[in-house]
């Protein structure tokens, strides 16, 4: 069973787009967020964690370079890699001094098997002065660049709740600036947010889609030890939706997604001595084959619900 036949993967878009596999070498910095350290607010998103989002990279205290070449060595043997993109990966990377920001940027260009680069970031801490650099970097080194915005959620009442120290308004914004300087957009979506319903998957897939944002990255919701909605959890003040709830929604989301956006990944996993809840202790890729399978019983495929905004007329 082809996940490709279901919605659009993010390997078979690589693989299409470079004709051949294409891997993502991840770089964890030691830098922070606006929301944790004080600018915007203190402790950061109620799910963020002391990592910034990513658990199994290599320590912030190797540089851009020996980061890169160790992760890529390391891929190479195990997939006979020839083709990369180094993803910046943890916390808020353009949140940097900017002279920082364009070392780190042109650190990690290290060989021309290098194709591109992935900028995680905020929507409030993309700048005009960052794309005008990048897309300096994309002409001269012939790369693609592309941003991976954290949104969560469109409820702006829930981004509220969950600390985003944004709303849906910057999320706006920061795609239709980056989109005038022609670079894509990966957006992160958690599905499972104890202050979102039906009505909020479903009205995520339609703002992504007419904003025309190229990528999604979809996350289940995972409770890290140490986080504000850790402390909600072991409370009580939360409720976690159940495993085929779960799937429900990502197959809800898929059907209203445009077609053409590219899915990076179903769900995300955390390690288990990190988290006091993840995935209903089943493994990422079971869940995964779960959706898909629901999919192919009940012939759903991204985008047959999707509304192509075409307006309405009167007969
Ligand atoms: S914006 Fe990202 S890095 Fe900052 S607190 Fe939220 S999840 Fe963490």
């Amino acid at each position: 069973m082809l996940e490709e036949e279901f919605y659009r993967t993010y390997s078979f878009y690589l693989k299409n787009k470079y004709k051949e596999k294409v891997y993502k070498l991840p770089v964890k910095l030691n830098i922070t967020c606006p929301n944790r350290d004080g600018t915007l607010a203190n402790g950061g998103c109620i799910f963020c964690s002391e990592e910034g989002g990513s658990f199994e990279n290599c320590s912030v205290n190797m540089s851009v370079k020996e980061q890169i070449l160790r992760n890529k060595t390391y891929i190479s043997k195990k997939y006979n890699a020839k083709k990369f993109i180094v993803y910046f990966q943890n916390f808020t990377n353009t949140y940097l001094d900017f002279e920082d920001f364009k070392k780190m940027i042109l650190d990690s260009l290290i060989s021309d098997d290098i194709v591109g680069i992935s900028i995680s970031t905020r929507p409030d801490c993309v700048l005009e002065k960052h794309l005008l650099f990048l897309k300096k970097i994309e002409k001269e080194k012939n790369i693609q660049i592309d941003f991976e915005l954290g949104l969560q959620s469109v409820n702006y009442r829930t981004l509220i709740k969950i600390n985003r120290g944004h709303t849906l308004a910057e999320f706006i914004h920061a795609s239709n600036i980056i989109h005038k300087f022609g670079f894509r957009i990966c957006t992160h979506m958690i599905i499972g947010l104890p202050f979102d319903d039906e009505l909020d998957i479903i009205e995520g897939a339609k703002i992504l889609s007419s904003l025309n944002i190229e990528e999604v990255k979809l996350h289940s919701l995972y409770i890290v030890k140490g986080t504000k909605l850790c402390q909600m959890y072991l409370n009580g003040e939360i409720n976690m939706i159940d495993k085929e709830t779960f799937i429900d929604y990502v197959i809800l989301f898929l059907r209203h997604l445009d077609k053409n956006i590219v899915v990076q990944r179903l769900l995300g996993r955390v390690p288990e001595e990190n988290s006091v809840f993840c995935n209903w202790n089943t493994s990422w890729w079971k869940i995964r084959d779960e959706i898909i399978e629901k999919m192919k019983k009940n012939n759903y495929k991204q985008a047959d619900l999707f509304n192509e905004f075409k307006g309405v007329e009167k007969k």
